[in-house]
């Protein structure tokens, strides 16, 4: 795995979306990072490599985490 690699596809993943730099995250540290919903009282809130994510159901936190190992392999291959 390569760290690297992984932050800077993240970073061109961002770049490549609508970024809304007016948003302040703590602010909206309640909505959900897998279907966009707003999350009230019974989120699911998980940890990868440091980073805090929120979910809003545990099956959003299943495609999450389905959907952050591809991009880990997509950052690590060719
Ligand atoms: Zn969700």
């Amino acid at each position: 795995m390569d760290e690297q690699k992984l932050r800077n596809y993240e970073i061109q993943k961002v770049e490549n979306s609508i970024w809304n730099p007016q948003i302040d995250e703590a602010d909206l540290a309640t909505e959900c990072v897998q279907c966009g919903k707003p999350i009230d009282g019974d989120g699911v809130s998980i940890e990868i490599e440091e980073r805090r994510y929120y979910l809003c159901c545990s099956s959003c936190e299943a495609l999450f985490r389905e959907e952050y190992e591809k991009l880990r392999t997509a950052a690590d291959g060719e």
